[in-house]
């Protein structure tokens, strides 16, 4: 298994919390197909003979490309690495790009999920955002991508927006719920320092109004039947983010494009956040920085990425890869937080009780060990 991952680092307009790396300039937009080709056949052995099973090009905004353009990524990547085994193929996709034309045309390619950029269905909090569309848009954008014959469409939302009252966040989840999606990702708004947002010094939500946003997104969307297999995503059965879990379950993935990051089990690539720098110098090992992962940074990883999965930990792998002195570590840690029912320790596994997920990053950090 493996997947690749295609940075597209144009936008349109720049949103007030987006920390990806991007650019407003469109001008290098034809420069970046070639650059991302030649980037992909320069990694062509990258995979070491793992079939590639996902495609995932995100941004940035794909959707400032024609469907054709896209397509030629996708074919690239088939001449370097075979489909025998490709299934899911996702792009990213703004509201305000999804015209009934554009959809019709995206469909003939082998595209094959939409990832659906909304974050609101309140007006008010998209152009506090500084997001192009309305919530009129994108609720008529994912109809006209059913009607178009998508059948695996994923959303995003964010909670703890300064402003949005618990039940303005009810009805976005109500609203999202009626759009029979396959799958929905809701995530906290994070106020960086580098962002529009965090320049503008907007203070975020107390943690009370956290909590409770999220506790009425995992009830809800669970009543409603879907899934909560990871803190911020939501499927119905069978409709788990195939791409996104493998960087959760530690698969080998490249990622091609400036700023995104690659793994194969043993070191971490990325590749430099520069469009002007990219373009001329693809093709060559100047554009990346690795990191070697030693024993410690595996081991944060794993217990990192499986605790904020539902299955949680296994004992045994943990005995397995990294010996018994860590799981004697890590059973001795995650004692009190067993007491404190934040986590549930079971024959095989450790993991959160989904209604205190909120606190995972710090829960975890506590369970690093030496
Ligand atoms: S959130 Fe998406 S559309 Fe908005 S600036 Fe970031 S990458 Fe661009």
């Amino acid at each position: 298994m493996a997947g690749l991952y295609i940075h597209i680092p144009f936008c349109k307009r720049l949103c007030g919390y987006c920390d990806f790396f991007k650019t407003m300039s469109l001008r290098h937009c034809d420069d970046m197909v070639v650059a991302l080709k030649r980037e992909m056949e320069y990694r062509r052995d990258f995979f070491d003979g793992d079939p590639l099973t996902t495609i995932y090009i995100g941004g940035g905004t794909p959707t400032v490309y024609d469907p054709q353009v896209l397509q030629g990524l996708i074919d690239r990547a088939v001449e370097l690495w075979g489909d025998a085994e490709l299934g899911e193929i996702t792009v990213e996709a703004n509201p305000d790009d999804l015209t009934p034309d554009y959809l019709a045309r995206l469909r003939q390619t082998r595209i094959n999920r939409l990832s659906i950029g909304i974050q609101s269905f309140i007006d008010r909090d998209l152009q506090f955002m500084n997001r192009r569309h309305s919530a009129e848009q994108a609720i008529e954008c994912v109809k006209e991508a059913q009607r178009a014959g998508f059948d695996n469409i994923t959303i995003d939302l964010i909670y703890g927006v300064p402003g949005m009252s618990n039940e303005e966040w009810r009805r976005n989840i109500v609203t999202a719920l009626d759009l029979e999606v396959q799958h929905i990702s809701a995530y906290h708004l994070g106020i960086e320092p580098g962002t529009l947002f965090g320049k503008r010094g907007v203070i975020p939500v107390d943690e009370q109004t956290s909590e409770e946003q999220y506790l009425m997104l995992h009830r809800m969307m669970e009543e409603a039947g879907y899934e909560h297999y990871e803190i911020s995503n939501f499927a119905r059965s069978g409709r788990r983010a195939q791409h996104n879990s493998s960087y959760w379950h530690g698969v080998r993935y490249l990622g091609v494009g400036p700023s995104a990051h690659s793994y194969d089990g043993a070191c971490r690539w990325w590749v430099e956040s520069s469009i002007g720098g990219y373009i001329k110098n693809v093709g060559s090992d100047v554009i990346y920085e690795s990191e070697l992962l030693d024993e410690a940074d595996c081991y944060e990883e794993y217990l990192m990425l499986n605790l904020r999965c539902a299955e949680g930990v296994n004992k045994r792998e943990i005995e397995r890869r990294f010996g018994e002195k860590r799981l004697k570590e890590l059973l001795d840690l995650s004692r009190r937080f067993v007491e404190a029912g934040i986590l549930i320790e079971e024959a095989e596994v450790i993991r959160f009780d989904r209604e205190r997920w909120l606190v995972s990053d710090w829960v975890i950090s506590e369970l690093f060990g030496e």
